[in-house]
């Protein structure tokens, strides 16, 4: 797919997907609650591990686990390899020029923070400007507020419109040269909007504004190329792409990088240590203080091995074919209330049932094992703009099945009849 094209509408045909297959590579999908077999329509928060990665971390952890870098030693050297792979690994699946941009962190919350305290904080002052937009998640929102009362400059927020989508014209209107940053998200995790990012790119730099999108809704749904969409930098998590929890990855644009200051001190980030000065490593190693989550890294790369052999653009077509499906099946519903009903979107379906607080809604499917998401989901500026406190969210992954949208519906449809 190119990388800003419709994610929900892929250009060719897909190729014949069997998510049933697939699921049997989830072991934990055969996990009954409440006496039903589980539906797990919470990807989009965390999604689950294949036997593929399980396997790779725990082959690791069996054969070659050391400290990275600092061994001379056999299994430092085999944990060293291990490690520096994945990040080729990762430089190969969102097409980056060098290894040497791709920064291990623990996600993207952790990413966007590197950017906007290494980047941002040094650099800007009192009459710049940092441009987001209505449906950020918090993490790409309260970084940038900080950085705005740690320097002085100000924060812009580009609007959305009634169906969860970017005013992507509104936003080039509040760019001008006093914009320093851009800050985006390619999918929104609450709605699940997909943004004009190339375009926006574009527009920002023609303004010499840096861009930084949070990738993490979209990696899982879309090839990504960082460098076919132009961003300065992307974030995402490798928990949201069928690898462990605690690592994500910060791609950088070398020459942004390699003027930044480091952000945290300690171990590998230095190049020699003295009481009077230290000097700093080569890029990317000068911003991965202190041991880091080797293992990790070895599962987001096998995670990527796995999501390339099923075909990123199959897996992404069969989701948009779930969500296109449920979304019809629940609008039938009375009461139901779509939230996000955007032109273009990727595996989030987020609901209100009227008279129910999400959080009921949500406690009812589970008793049916059916297990989505309820709350702000992060993104309490949505919430405020939609007028609600909170709402349901079902999220679709590669593991997810027709029977899966029918179980959702029928537990959905079960719950209204309990609070008539
Ligand atoms: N951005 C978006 C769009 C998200 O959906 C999330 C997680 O839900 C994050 C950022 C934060 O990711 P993490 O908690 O892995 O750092």
């Amino acid at each position: 797919m190119a990388a800003d094209a419709s994610i929900l509408t892929p250009a060719t045909p897909a190729p014949p997907y069997d998510a049933a297959r697939v699921r049997r590579d989830f072991p934990i999908l055969a996990t009954h609650v409440s006496g039903h077999p589980l539906v797990y329509l919470d990807s989009a928060a965390s999604s689950q591990q294949p036997l593929a990665v399980l396997r790779a971390v725990e082959d690791y952890a069996t054969h070659s686990h050391a400290n990275v870098h600092r061994g001379v030693h056999a299994l430092s050297q085999a944990a060293t390899a291990a490690f520096e792979g994945a990040r080729e690994r990762v430089r190969r699946f969102i097409a980056a020029p060098s290894t040497r941009e791709i920064v291990f962190v623990r996600g993207t919350t952790e990413a966007i923070n590197l950017v906007a305290q290494a980047y941002a904080r040094p650099r800007f002052g009192p009459g710049d400007e940092i441009l987001i937009t209505a449906l950020e998640h918090h993490a790409n929102i309260v970084p940038w507020q900080m950085v705005c009362e740690q320097t002085g400059c100000t924060l812009k927020v580009a609007p959305i419109n009634r169906r969860g989508e970017l005013l992507t014209e509104e936003l080039e209107q509040l760019l001008s040269p006093r914009t320093r940053l851009v800050a985006i998200a390619h999918v929104s995790n609450a709605l699940g909007t997909v943004l004009p990012v190339k375009r926006i790119v574009d527009a920002a730099h023609a303004q010499g504004a840096v861009v930084v999108v949070d990738g993490a809704q979209a990696v899982p749904h879309a090839r990504v190329d960082v460098r076919a969409l132009g961003a300065d930098f992307y974030a995402f998590s490798g928990h949201k792409m069928y690898a462990p929890t605690g690592i994500g990855v910060l791609y950088a644009r070398e020459e942004l990088l390699g003027a930044m200051p480091p952000w945290q001190g300690g171990g590998d980030m230095i190049r020699t240590v003295s009481f009077e000065k230290s000097t700093w490593n080569e890029l990317p190693w000068r911003f991965e203080a202190g041991t880091p989550n080797i293992s990790g890294a070895v599962g987001l790369a096998a995670a990527m091995d796995y999501l390339e052999d099923l075909g990123i653009e199959a897996v992404a077509a069969h989701e948009s074919r779930l969500l296109a499906l449920a979304t019809a099946e629940l609008a039938r519903l009375p009461g139901i209330t779509l939230v996000g009903t955007a032109a273009r979107k990727a595996s989030v379906l987020s609901f209100t049932l009227a008279g129910v607080h999400a959080h009921d809604l949500g406690t009812i499917l589970d008793t049916q094992g059916v297990a989505v998401r309820t709350g702000h989901h992060c993104a309490m500026p949505v919430m405020t703009f939609f007028g609600i406190p909170a709402t349901a969210r079902a999220s679709f992954g590669c593991y997810n099945t027709e029977e899966d949208v029918a179980r959702f519906i029928a537990a959905v449809a079960r719950a209204r009849e309990v609070f008539a």
